[in-house]
């Protein structure tokens, strides 16, 4: 297949006689997706161990790998961090006391099925349960590839009718399973009724198709989406080995589309744990006009304890991104909680010390400065003729602390508060 420019690492003869028009085509991606073992041993070396070991894992857990992704793969290295990503490993079987089935409570917070409310005006709506690739460290594992629920039309039309009669809600985040393997005319059933909405004002897909089946991005499917502007794509790179010329074009498309492309990468141990790896990687993104948006901790879900790496990992990679390369290069890395408290933004310590007059900062070369504040910082907010605060209400959390609403926030069940 050397006419193909991802298939360098590819030396199979599986697909020597595939037509450059089937190997282009998502539907024959997708026929040919890799479920089994005996088609996986004719891309890569297993040996019995990794074999026996797959077995086990297969009985737990589905396997889908694209050959256009399979593609990618090193035929010999175990290690190789696309195979890492696409092939189960032994571990997937074991639980770890930590390990949870939904850390997240998306379930929890869900108030029509399939949708999560967490945040006030936007929610997640995951639209189908399968993937073209079954990633192996996925967090939603607990529903992804458990079952072929393809496209719930009642569950569809539930989450519909939950954002119509939710003013607060302005933002909604279309995710699964991937919602690109649905259909255009499904997607744009969707889509549609989403903009006969109005107070939806953009819409999100959440889509891993530009990194493991970019032949899914079809010009077909950028003119349909143009329709329902504002539509935001954030996709999901995790190593620089994975921006391919095929990956690049259907970054292009999307974004020749007027679609803006996030990306949020997950944090995984031997894969994107290290500061080059993840430079390389976010400076290439840029190049293909994809702008990294975050960086996720790995979360507690079960079977994925052998992808998590520290927090300080993460803290560190940040540490090597910022002021080192363009700012807009730099993702935001984010743990989110389990119990449902959402994302939680971390980063290295630039503020030393403060008094009342001066900030004592570092840079992201060791310089120490100081910034001295003014005397007045009492705002006039609330004061000039546009001022809108109706519109922020309600206030919640710690704004409301910070209004003056309310003055504490404490745990429920304190131990004090029952003497
Ligand atoms: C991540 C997430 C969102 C979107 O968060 P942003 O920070 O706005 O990208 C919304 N709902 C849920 C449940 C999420 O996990
Ligand atoms: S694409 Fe997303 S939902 Fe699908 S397996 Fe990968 S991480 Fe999970």
């Amino acid at each position: 297949m050397s006419q193909f420019a991802t298939i360098e690492y590819c030396k199979t003869e599986l697909y020597k006689n595939v037509t450059h028009e089937e190997w282009n085509n998502w539907k024959w991606q997708l026929k040919n997706v890799i479920r089994d073992i005996p088609t996986l041993k004719k891309i890569i070396n297993l040996g019995a161990k990794e074999e026996s070991d797959l077995e086990s894992c297969l009985k737990k857990f589905r396997m889908a790998i694209t050959p256009y992704y399979a593609s990618l793969m090193d035929k010999k290295y175990k290690r190789c961090v696309i195979r890492l990503q696409a092939v189960p490993r032994i571990m997937e079987t074991e639980d770890k006391h930590e390990d949870q089935g939904d850390p997240l409570h998306e379930d929890v917070d869900s108030p029509a099925p399939g949708l999560t409310h967490r945040y006030p005006d936007r929610v997640l709506f995951l639209i189908t349960h399968v993937c073209s690739m079954y990633c192996r460290y996925c967090t939603r594992r607990r529903v992804v590839g458990v079952e072929d629920s393809f496209f719930a039309q009642k569950a569809v039309e539930e989450g519909l009718a939950y954002i119509r009669d939710n003013k607060s809600i302005r933002d909604v985040l279309l995710s699964g399973g991937d919602p690109l393997m649905l259909p255009d005319d499904r997607i744009e059933y969707v889509l549609s009724e989403l903009r006969k909405i109005p107070h939806v004002e953009i819409i999100r897909i959440g889509s891993r198709m530009p990194v493991v089946l970019p032949q899914r991005i079809t010009a077909k499917f950028v003119e349909m989406i143009k329709k329902y502007h504002p539509v935001y794509v954030n996709t999901h790179f995790n190593h620089p080995r994975e921006i391919t010329l095929e990956s690049k074009n259907a970054c292009s498309r999307l974004a020749d589309a007027g679609v803006p492309i996030g990306n949020q990468s997950v944090l995984l141990k031997d894969i994107n744990d290290c500061p080059y790896i993840m430079k390389s990687l976010v400076q290439k993104l840029l190049a293909v006009r994809v702008k990294p948006y975050y960086i996720y901790q790995c979360d507690l879900s079960k079977g994925i304890s052998h992808f998590r790496t520290s927090i300080t990992k993460g803290i560190e990679i940040i540490e090597n991104l910022r002021g080192h390369t363009t700012g807009m290069a730099v993702p935001t890395f984010v743990v989110d909680a389990p119990g449902g408290g959402g994302k939680i933004p971390l980063m290295p310590n630039y503020l030393l010390a403060q008094s009342d007059r001066r900030l004592v900062l570092r840079n992201y070369e060791g310089v120490i400065t100081t910034y001295t504040q003014p005397d007045n910082v009492f705002s006039d907010c609330g004061k000039c003729h546009i001022c809108d605060r109706e519109s922020l209400k309600p206030l919640d959390g710690v704004a409301k602390l910070l209004s003056g609403e309310k003055l504490t926030l404490e745990p429920e069940g304190l131990i004090r508060r029952k003497r």
